[in-house]
């Protein structure tokens, strides 16, 4: 409890961004103070160790999920992959189209990034009303991949991401 108070002392809520009536968090004094960091990749870390026996790769989410992936893929000994904003992959990619507030939006990921049956956990900074996680999970899923999980650092709870992620968990630090 003292580290997640800790590390919510890292977290700073800006009113009315991107626009008006939206209270963002701004995770990025987190990295700014490097304690706070490795607290956040040391509970990760912990809650991975405990709770799975196996775990292949780490998928992070573009682009704030890409800050804490590969910093925990290396201290599980694991593997760390993306998954991107629509045309920012080269090669062969597979994508899933997915609804955002107004709008779509679609994730991207390479073909050979995962392989049937390996087993892995989904990270990003924050969930909202987990339509990006949904779309992450949705393509992984596609690919055969057994997804075990998602993990974030901050869950916006009276949004509903949990819920749309179901049977899929998600494991936060912080809750608001
Ligand atoms: P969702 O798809 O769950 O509605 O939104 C989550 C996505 O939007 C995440 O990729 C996250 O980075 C971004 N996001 C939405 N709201 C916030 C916020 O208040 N703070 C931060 N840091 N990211 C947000």
């Amino acid at each position: 409890a003292e580290k997640l108070d800790f590390i919510s002392s890292s977290i700073r809520t800006f009113q009315d961004f991107p626009k008006k009536g939206v209270p963002f968090k701004d995770i990025f004094p987190i990295l700014k103070d490097p304690k706070a960091l490795a607290t956040v990749i040391d509970l990760f870390e912990e809650y991975v160790r405990s709770s799975y026996v196996q775990v292949d790769l780490i998928v992070g989410l573009d682009a704030r999920g890409f800050l804490f992936g590969p910093l925990l893929a290396q201290r599980l000994g694991i593997g760390f992959i993306p998954i991107r904003k629509k045309g920012k992959l080269p090669g062969p990619t597979l994508s899933v189209v997915y609804s955002l507030e107004y709008a779509t939006a679609e994730a991207e990921m390479q073909q050979d990034a995962v392989t049937a049956g390996q087993k892995v956990l989904v990270i990003d900074d924050l969930l909202a009303t987990g339509g990006t996680l949904w779309a992450a999970c949705e393509l992984l899923r596609q690919q055969k991949a057994e997804v075990l999980g998602c993990l974030v650092v901050v869950e916006l709870k009276d949004l509903g991401g949990s819920d749309k992620l179901k049977p899929t968990t998600v494991h936060s630090l912080i809750q608001y």
